[in-house]
């Protein structure tokens, strides 16, 4: 069943206490809630946000995880690690690990098939960057990201993944993609999903769009046909305007 979501991606932001502070403001706002909502804090804080929100209908995502199993990787954090702690979802793919951690759609791969053993359900971002979209190839690029990494699963693993389009130029910019843009891209999507596993599977996934989507532009953006909601960067960092986005569908 093809759900409505909105993901708050906090990244390296938010220490103990005002992540705490932000996880509790959000719950004392949010009445008749019409979407699923995911919090995506910090591995550090991941045990202690999925203890505050346990009574609640509210995720947890973790924001990446490793490609390892186990053993002498320093830093890294595991599929199974983060499946102990009973949280739901992992990012990955996300923009800012591809360019700031060389992460290949190869690695990706390893990382969803690391997710899947666990079965920690994957928000699988992609999106192009400013040359590919100035340039006219940013299809052929998605088509590239998506056939490398999250094509290579089964019909049956597919039901875990939930894609976010996130295009590059967009994310912490304030320059959001127009509705057109971003329906353009979500349909395409949609279509490269029900060449691959047919119209069941691909009427079923969710889509959201990633990128300066803030409470100003939530609702034009959530009406979009194939936008299923969002992945929000700094804009979940602010109580406020994250439960407005959440109120936007
Ligand atoms: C993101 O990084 O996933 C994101 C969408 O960031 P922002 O909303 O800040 O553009």
């Amino acid at each position: 069943m093809r759900k409505n979501i909105v993901a708050g991606n906090w990244k390296m932001n938010l220490d103990m206490n005002e992540s705490h502070k932000l996880v509790q403001n959000i719950l004392d706002n949010l009445i008749a809630v019409k979407t699923e909502v995911i919090i995506a804090p910090a591995f550090i804080h991941l045990n202690k946000i999925k203890e505050l929100v346990s009574n609640t209908n509210i995720h947890v995502a973790a924001q990446d995880c490793s490609a390892n199993n186990m053993g002498a990787f320093t830093g890294e954090v595991s599929a199974k690690m983060i499946s102990s702690y009973n949280i739901d979802y992992v990012i990955i793919g996300h923009s800012e690990r591809r360019l700031n951690f060389n992460e290949s759609n190869e690695l990706l791969l390893t990382k969803i098939n690391q997710a899947l053993k666990y079965k920690l359900d994957i928000i699988f971002c992609c999106g192009e960057n400013i040359d590919h979209r100035q340039k006219g190839s940013y299809f052929e690029l998605i088509e590239k990201q998506l056939s490398e990494t999250v094509f290579r699963l089964s019909s049956k693993e597919i039901s875990n993944i939930t894609i976010a389009y996130e295009p590059i130029w967009a994310i912490g910019t304030g320059q959001t993609a127009s509705v057109d843009q971003a329906q353009e891209m979500h349909s395409f999507i949609r279509n490269l999903f029900e060449r691959k596993y047919g119209f069941k599977i691909s009427n079923n996934i969710s889509i959201l769009y990633g990128g300066s989507c803030n409470s100003s532009n939530s609702k034009d953006l959530f009406s979009c046909e194939d936008v299923d909601g969002g992945l929000i960067g700094g804009a979940s960092l602010k109580f406020d305007d994250f439960v407005k986005i959440i109120n936007s569908f």
